[in-house]
């Protein structure tokens, strides 16, 4: 096998709160994640060299992409004396909560693994993972997860009802380091209440995932956006709205497809960047073989 591909899922949070400093100096986070349907692809070939292109994209593909750092860390960890040529169609949205950069690391990692058949197991690739980025080990793990701490305290929940998404990148994406700055300058008043989602998560309860939603970041992140949007959202019928991550994305909930259409129909009169997903199980995942020769997802 000389090449593989990958799928690599974005996420969403349906709640996020800030519960603390730890003694590191990083923020201690209570956070419930889902794995939605846009995908990374990511194609990896065998090679003597290490390189990265991200067709169609502006993101760097220097030594500070996350797919460079996850390809170093698997070889230095493997001790292999091999490279790889790494193409990555970007699908998912920069600088916007949806951890776009972890999945293309999850990606390499699991594809990697595939790759030289170095049969590392998943605690190992969290491992690694974890050193690239705080979201890594969740993308790594996906589906609908509890996760605490700085990423690194992942429990796996039941999947989540069946819903539709609606997602909304504005035009301008947010710094993650910066937003957590003007937390600590600001605060916040929202403080989403994890636990209650997770019961709501277990018994099935949407209705109770939404009243749990929240970000405790969305005040103070910048994104000046972020109410207009979810002010559309919720016209639009949405059950609930936030901001994932440290933003700038926001996405409301639907427990109708013809609903979440019109309102993606009704968003994207004002947005260019708008997607309707829906959750996903699972997180990266090398395709089969018979599926590698086929076009686009
Ligand atoms: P998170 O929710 O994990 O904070 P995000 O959506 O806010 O994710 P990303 O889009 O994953 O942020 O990454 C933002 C920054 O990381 C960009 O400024 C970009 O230059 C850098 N970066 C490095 N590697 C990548 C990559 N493979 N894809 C996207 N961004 C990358």
């Amino acid at each position: 096998m000389n090449t593989v591909k990958v799928l690599a899922p974005a996420k969403l949070n349906l709640a996020l709160d800030v519960v603390g400093l730890l003694p590191n100096g990083y923020h201690d986070l209570d956070m419930i994640m889902q794995t939605v349907d846009l995908y990374e692809t990511i194609i990896l070939r065998k090679s003597q060299e290490l390189t990265l292109t991200l067709p169609g994209s502006r993101v760097p593909a220097g030594e500070n992409n996350t797919a460079t750092k996850a390809a170093l860390a698997f070889f230095h960890y493997t001790g292999l004396l091999a490279g790889v040529n790494m193409e990555i169609r970007k699908t998912v949205p920069v600088r916007a909560g949806m951890a776009g950069g972890s999945a293309d690391a999850a990606g390499v990692l699991v594809g990697l693994n595939a790759l030289y058949d170095a049969r590392l197991s998943m605690s190992e690739l969290c491992a690694l993972g974890a050193g690239i980025g705080a979201d890594v080990p969740f993308a790594l793990m996906g589906g609908t997860c509890r996760v605490r701490g700085v990423g690194d305290l992942i429990k796996a929940l039941p999947p989540m009802p069946d819903c539709w998404l609606v997602v909304v990148m504005p035009s301008f994406g947010i710094s993650t380091p910066e937003a957590f700055a003007r937390y600590d300058q600001l605060g916040s008043t929202i403080h989403p209440d994890c636990e209650a989602q997770e019961r709501a998560i277990r018994a099935g309860d949407l209705g109770g995932i939404c009243a749990a939603f929240g970000n405790a970041l969305e005040e103070c992140s910048g994104a000046v956006e972020t109410p207009h949007i979810r002010q559309l959202l919720d016209e639009a019928g949405a059950l609930a709205s936030s901001m994932t991550g440290s933003g700038a994305a926001v996405f409301g909930i639907f427990d109708q497809e013809e609903k979440a259409a019109s309102a993606r129909a009704a968003l994207k009169l004002e947005y260019r960047q708008v997607y309707l997903v829906r959750p996903c199980k699972g997180g990266a995942r090398v395709l089969p073989p018979l599926y590698r020769g086929k076009g686009k997802r």
